[in-house]
């Protein structure tokens, strides 16, 4: 059974603001890096809500997780060639559990919070500033990391609500989101 049937789920109007927010981080986290849309392609990722997870990519706790799909292209001079595909799991239930517990907050801003967080991550992955398969340390030490850069880019935005967001992450740290690979 999917664990998902016992979670709430964004609604149709949740889930357009959930887009617009991923399409902006997207944006932003470009402008950032300087990538172009091109270069956007690589590395290969997918932002996924609950609706479309399976069981193991569901977790309670974090906003998202990051699963590291390993797998070969066929054909290459050498033969296969290895790729990896991101995908960000959005946990729709961490985060309306959240809004709920902080009325403050509102969905717009706190999902671009979320996303832009994760693609800094699969940005910093795909260049080799960010072992996937770190120590724990290490990956505290990132986390750090990706927060103050996250903070960095979104600083300057004028969204609505964002200031609220931004506080509210700067006082309170949730729990961190988890990095899986699936070979
Ligand atoms: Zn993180």
């Amino acid at each position: 059974m999917k664990k998902m049937g016992v979670h709430p789920t964004f609604k149709k109007d949740e889930l357009t603001i959930v887009n617009n927010a991923v399409a902006l981080a997207e944006e932003l986290v470009g402008n950032h890096y300087k990538m172009s849309a091109n270069q956007w392609l690589q590395p290969k990722y997918d932002v996924t809500t609950l609706t479309d997870l399976t069981d193991y990519e569901i977790v309670d706790g974090p906003f998202a997780q990051i699963i590291r799909y390993e797998g070969k292209l066929k054909g290459g001079v050498l033969g296969s060639s290895a790729y990896d595909f991101y995908k960000i799991c959005i946990q729709d239930h961490a985060i309306l559990d959240t809004l709920k517990a902080h009325p403050k907050i509102a969905l717009s801003p706190f999902a671009l919070y979320v996303v832009t967080h994760e693609l800094v991550h699969i940005v910093r992955f795909s260049r080799f500033l960010q072992n996937f398969n770190a120590s724990d340390m290490e990956k505290l030490l990132e986390e750090r990391r990706v927060h103050g850069i996250t903070h960095h880019i979104l600083d300057p935005v004028k969204a609505h609500g964002l200031d609220t967001v931004l506080e509210f992450y700067s006082r309170w740290r949730p729990p961190f989101d988890e990095l899986i690979t699936i070979p």
